[in-house]
């Protein structure tokens, strides 16, 4: 048996028909610039995210970007972020003039450690940029905390965790801005690249909304210097389609990811995903610890079991980063985590002879 880390092909099989109408309705309107249901989205996901505005981007990447420079951060900034993600979690505040800090992560959440944040804050820091790594939420009451006894902005990077809560109130609503991805493999993906800002606050929205389009609110008489950076009516009219699905494909993760707890459960040498009580945890991820993670991994390969490390290099292990960030204290949690992660297949279509394989091969070795 093959047992692919993502099956991206059957999730569109299943939905075909549905996805192929709302493509050809933007082809027969050819209104393929911020048309209607680039506006429909926006409104749908404000709701879904509980968030009073969104405003669609070109990528994850460009929605960081964005709402950064519409919060106001740039040169002689810092942005304190974890160095255990993505890298445009970090490029991004890079690319707005400002000095990331990098603070270590919580090794049962591999999130940033709320504590070391604010040990980090300086007179300089104008935000801070949690990750809810793998679909899991940061603790942002104590983000929240922090960023109003010092007065920050927060700008959640929600690209792994939509859907996802945090004491019941949906990510990405509880900073400043979140920002969300459609990249094809998050948990809602569209055909290409594709992002999101969504804020309750008026002035960032508004801001955000001219720096999508070179900065102006009239095309023609521009204010600010901005960027070309539109969410595609293509896109869009998938992602409505897909977001009709995602609570379903959200609980089919929960639901593998309480299997793979149960079958791992007391196994020696794997420590299963740790989940904050307060957190509605999503599963972009479903990423065990183990120290022969390599060789796991190799065995896993050979069996036909398809799993990923996300991340091998830390952040401020990367040259990128060498002159340009700043580092408080030690980060050797995030350093270890790159040593000893591996996520398995937590397709929410996979099915359960797939799942039990998976689970067959993980405990043979
Ligand atoms: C995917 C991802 C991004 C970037 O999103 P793109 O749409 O690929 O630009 C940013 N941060 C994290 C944590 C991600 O996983």
């Amino acid at each position: 048996m093959n047992v692919p880390i993502l099956n991206l092909k059957r999730q569109y099989e299943s939905i075909k028909d549905e996805l192929t109408e709302a493509m050809n309705s933007v082809l027969e309107a050819q209104n393929f610039i911020l048309g209607a249901q680039v506006k429909e989205l926006e409104t749908d996901i404000a709701k879904y995210t509980g968030a009073k505005y969104a405003i669609g981007v070109g990528s994850g990447t460009d929605a960081l970007l964005l709402a950064m420079k519409a919060a106001g951060i740039g040169p002689g900034d810092e942005v304190i972020t974890t160095p255990f993600t993505f890298v445009a979690t970090a490029d991004t505040i890079l690319l707005t003039g400002a000095t990331p800090v990098f603070v270590d992560v919580d090794p049962k959440t591999f999130n940033m450690d709320a504590r070391l944040v604010r040990e980090a804050v300086t007179e300089k820091t104008r935000a801070i940029v949690p990750v809810h790594l793998y679909g899991q939420s940061v603790d942002m009451d104590e983000i929240m905390n922090i960023a109003r006894e010092n007065n920050l902005a927060v700008i959640e990077d929600v690209a792994q965790a939509i859907g996802g809560k945090w004491n019941g109130q949906g990510l990405g609503s509880i900073g400043t801005a979140g920002c969300l991805s459609f990249f094809p493999s998050k948990n809602l993906g569209c055909f290409g690249d594709g992002g999101m800002i969504v804020t309750n606050d008026d002035k960032l929205a508004e801001v955000a909304g001219m720096l999508r389009k070179h900065g102006g609110k009239d095309k023609y008489n521009v204010d600010i210097l901005g960027h070309n950076s539109r969410l595609d009516t293509l896109q869009a009219a998938v992602l409505i389609v897909k977001l009709k699905y995602l609570d379903e494909w959200n609980r089919g993760r929960q639901q593998l990811a309480r299997a793979y707890n149960d079958a791992f459960d007391g196994v020696e040498g794997i420590t299963t995903p740790i989940k904050d009580g307060r957190a509605e945890h999503i599963y972009h991820q479903y990423t065990i610890r183990t120290t022969k993670r390599d060789e796991l991994q190799a065995h896993l390969k050979a069996e036909g079991v398809g799993s990923m490390v996300y991340y091998p290099v830390a952040l401020h292990k990367q040259k990128l980063f060498n002159d340009t960030a700043r580092i408080h204290g030690n980060l050797t949690e995030a350093e270890r985590a790159t040593e000893e992660v591996l996520s398995l297949p937590i397709d929410p279509l996979q099915s359960e002879d797939e799942t039990a394989y998976v689970i067959e091969k993980v405990k043979g070795f």
